[in-house]
């Protein structure tokens, strides 16, 4: 059978996807390869608007609970399942491959989110949440009275560098190029912070410790020095990688691989297919953004499949 709609994707988006399609009676097939989006990691979530906190893992158990109390027969959901391709046939339904099957719906959903780029340095694997982390937000409190760094150079950097500063006895940022490519405003604002330090043109070599992190060598990149400062915490924050390689040649995507957005509906460069979530061009990247999208873009799909 041809679905009326599919929807890639299980994180915050893909789900609040599936809840608007079941109640709007849309026939949808839901492929998803797990429940988490990107929070899944974290220790706590304080900003899941109507729940002042909540663990990562419980996070994805109560989006999962959430589809499958409405899904009904509506929605049928396909776990364990990664998109392999996205193609159109000449009739203009989608045809969307996965590693168990085939299937064809008449609109998509892609909401299949992003990966964190990793550092990949001598040590970065070992010392992951043993003092490296991902997420100033989520683990900035546990680095109270600490001296940590962020390594990166765009506004990510800068605002996680400045969640910091209200934590931690000092934060440096280790930037691997001469220029940061953050807002100049917010570069001027976080740097005059007695307790903010930056460091230019460096590269990271290797992150030292015991059971935690104690230390991060670098080379200086104008003299070919190398150094080693003393830090509790490292906070990467070197942008991230959208899971869209399966859209190749179908959609517009940014020379970063985001895929290309309509801000109003979330509708994509190609007709009948929508994007929602951090797999998309939208400037910032939220749970509850990337739920907000998605029900945006079913209000949409709801219009294209009804007037078509
Ligand atoms: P960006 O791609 O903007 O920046 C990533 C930074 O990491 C760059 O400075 C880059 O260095 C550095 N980097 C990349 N790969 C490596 C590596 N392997 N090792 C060391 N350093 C590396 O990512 P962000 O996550 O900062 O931002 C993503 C987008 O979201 C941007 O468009 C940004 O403007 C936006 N954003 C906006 C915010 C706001 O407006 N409030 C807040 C946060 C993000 P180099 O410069 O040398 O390439």
């Amino acid at each position: 059978m041809t679905y009326d709609l599919a929807i890639l994707g299980g994180g915050p988006a893909g789900v609040a996807a599936g809840v608007y399609a079941s109640r709007k009676r849309i026939k949808t097939i839901f492929i998803t390869r797990d429940w988490q989006g990107q929070s899944t990691v974290s220790e706590g979530i304080e900003n899941w608007i109507g729940t002042p906190k909540i663990s990562g893992a419980d996070f994805a158990k109560s989006l999962e609970n959430h589809l499958r109390t409405y899904a009904g027969d509506m929605v049928s959901i396909n776990e364990d399942e990664s998109v392999t391709k996205l193609s159109k046939n000449t009739d203009g339904v989608f045809l969307i491959e996965t590693n168990k099957g085939l299937y064809t719906a008449k609109a998509v959903l892609i909401a299949t989110g992003s990966k964190r780029r990793k550092l990949e340095v001598s040590g970065a694997q070992k010392f992951e949440h043993k003092g490296i982390t991902y997420c100033a937000s989520c683990d900035g409190p546990m680095f109270s009275d600490m001296d940590v760094v962020v390594i990166g150079g765009g506004n990510s950097a800068f605002e996680s560098a400045a969640q910091l500063l209200a934590y931690c006895k000092s934060v440096t940022i280790l930037h691997r190029s001469a220029e940061f490519r953050a807002d100049e405003k917010t570069v001027e604002k976080v740097l005059l912070n007695p307790k903010m330090h930056a460091l230019r043109n460096v590269q990271v070599e290797e992150i030292k410790g015991d059971k935690f992190v104690s230390g991060l060598v670098y080379k200086d990149k104008d003299t070919g020095e190398k150094k080693e400062i003393a830090v509790s915490g490292i906070f990467v924050e070197i942008g991230s990688v959208p899971t869209t390689e399966f859209t190749k040649g179908l959609i517009e995507l940014t020379e970063n691989g985001h895929i290309k957005t309509d801000p109003r509906t979330q509708s994509t460069t190609t007709p009948g297919i929508w994007a929602a979530g951090d797999c998309t061009d939208g400037l910032y990247h939220q749970n509850n953004i990337a739920a907000g999208d998605a029900v945006k873009a079913l209000e949409d799909i709801y219009i294209h499949l009804h007037t078509k």
